[in-house]
């Protein structure tokens, strides 16, 4: 790294952003930002209140009106979404770094999946811009009837804290590249990248008023966002009860509401499939971003034959994952968000060892010098389809291994639970993977692989994960509306 963890900390935004100007909550009130892997405050982050939303939503539907930005030519637009890739990619090392320090993933994630990633999803969705129009419609009669695709308005974006700017992005790029302007509602646990894109978009020329970040509480802020007329849509990462609430609400306004919530994803390995690989991916499936990531294959389903023999080697590799410090780009084990994060998912290996699943490794708190919240990997085998381990999202590194007796078994067990947010299946049989591929209830099914993703390919739940897809041209349908124009041609 060729930047100093104090150098970025002191050059972090913390903030409130609103029509263009970083400031002050109106009532003055902060929150403090802490590292995770040392426990330690980074910083104190200005904390959003009801006059700094109404102030936020009133800048973004003044420039959404005006026109400054829906108006302009859509390659325009392009062009700047374009630019701030451009600047992520150019500043990926500091932005990384605050990733890194504010959510306790490895700088490995943040520097080489993450923020990449971000610069690509602004870039891909920099070309759809001035793709998406409307048509000619054929109808009866003397007439021209013909559809426009317009923005909707004011989007606000409430994102969790495992993926923050991630997550963050694949919300704000369709909906600018769509030309809506944008408030968006950080995790509090990790509000600081979102701050640092809201730098970056206006030195690439994004007007002021189109990009808001207003950190503060979910019940205040995320709320009063979900209650305002004047703010067009929701579109939600994060808990299942939570994007429950918000549907519940969003009936008053009639918003418009995309939800991306909850998973238990299953692993399905056939013992036809290529172990070694499979237990690379299971081991990758479940432990990558601390486990802490919605679509984890927290669910693994292996053929009993295969079973003993391909458990032990996912054992071996989880053995390997040792905590350390996410600043050591040799590490693949970070630090859990928050100590009460800790504290669910600690609870939870106690459920599992009460309800008669075997821990086989892992699963224990693992300070380095006495701080952070790091867990050793943890794997259970023995496990029963129902027991809570294997039916509620743990959210953590902790992986539940159920044997199968044959295909029918694998795929009734893997659709048995409301959750249906992505899975994957293993085999060496073609018909067999496009057969289950078929049959599982998921949003997203890798086959041979896991935690595959890219900005072209379509994302979201089925069932109790939510709806709506965010990634690819499926998302751009939320965030425009149709106009049926008809014109007297006699
Ligand atoms: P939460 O639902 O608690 O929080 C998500 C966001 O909603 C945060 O910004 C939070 O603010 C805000 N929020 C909290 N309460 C309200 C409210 N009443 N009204 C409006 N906004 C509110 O989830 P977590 O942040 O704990 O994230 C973990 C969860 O997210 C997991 O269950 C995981 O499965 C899910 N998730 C799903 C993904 C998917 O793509 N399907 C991807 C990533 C995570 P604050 O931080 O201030 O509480």
């Amino acid at each position: 790294m060729s930047i100093e963890v104090g150098d970025v900390i002191r050059g972090a935004p913390n903030k409130l952003y609103i029509a263009g100007e970083f400031q002050d909550a109106a009532g003055g009130g902060t929150f403090p930002t802490f590292n995770p892997a040392t426990e330690e405050m980074i910083t104190e982050v200005s904390s959003a209140g009801l006059e700094d939303v109404n102030a936020a939503v009133a800048g973004a539907h003044e420039a959404f009106e005006k026109g400054d930005w829906c108006e302009m030519s859509a390659r325009e637009r392009g062009r700047i979404l374009w630019r701030i890739g451009e600047l992520l990619r150019a500043n990926v090392e500091e932005i990384a770094l605050l990733e890194t320090i504010d959510n306790g993933k490895p700088i490995f994630e943040s520097l080489y999946v993450d923020i990449p990633m971000v610069a690509e999803v602004f870039q891909y969705y920099a070309g759809w811009a001035d793709k998406m129009h409307g048509e000619v419609v054929p109808v009866s009669g003397r007439a021209l009837d013909y559809t426009l695709r317009e923005p909707l308005g004011v989007i606000a974006a409430i994102v969790p804290w495992n993926f923050p700017l991630l997550l963050a992005s694949w919300k704000i790029a369709p909906a600018l590249a769509m030309g809506n302007t944008v408030i968006v509602k950080p995790a509090s646990n990790t509000p600081l990248t979102a701050l640092k894109l809201a730098e970056i978009a206006a030195e690439a020329g994004l007007p002021p008023g189109v990009l808001n970040i207003v950190p503060g509480r979910g019940s205040v802020v995320g709320n009063a966002l979900v209650e305002h007329p004047d703010v067009a849509k929701i579109a939600f990462t994060g808990e299942t009860a939570t994007g429950q609430g918000i549907l519940r609400k969003s009936a008053d306004t009639l918003k418009k509401i995309t939800l991306e919530l909850g998973g238990k994803s299953p692993n399905v390995v056939f013992a036809d499939a290529d172990l070694k690989a499979a237990a690379a991916g299971a081991t990758i499936g479940i432990f990558y971003g601390k486990g802490e990531v919605c679509a984890a294959g927290s669910r693994l389903f292996v053929a009993k034959s295969v079973a003993e023999e391909f458990i032990e080697r996912v054992i071996a590799r989880a053995e390997k994952m040792v905590p350390g410090d996410p600043m050591d780009p040799k590490t693949r084990m970070g630090a859990l968000v928050s100590k009460n994060q800790m504290d669910t998912v600690l609870g939870y290996v106690e459920t599992g060892k009460t309800e008669g699943a075997r821990l086989r490794t892992g699963g224990d708190h693992a300070p380095i010098d006495g701080k952070g919240y790091f867990l050793r990997p943890a794997v259970f085998d023995k496990v029963d389809n129902n027991m809570t381990i294997a039916q509620e999202e743990i959210f953590g590194p902790v992986l539940a291994a159920i044997e199968f007796e044959d295909e029918d078994h694998a795929i009734s067990q893997a659709n048995d639970n409301p959750y249906g947010l992505a899975a994957a299946v293993w085999t060496r049989d073609v018909g067999r993977a496009h057969r289950v591929a078929s049959k599982l209830k998921a949003g997203t099914v890798w086959v041979n692989t896991y935690n595959r993703y890219d900005a072209a390919a379509p994302f979201g739940g089925y069932k109790e994960s939510g709806y709506g897809r965010e990634l690819g041209m499926h998302a751009l349908e939320h965030y425009t509306q149709v106009k049926n124009v008809w014109v007297d041609l006699s």
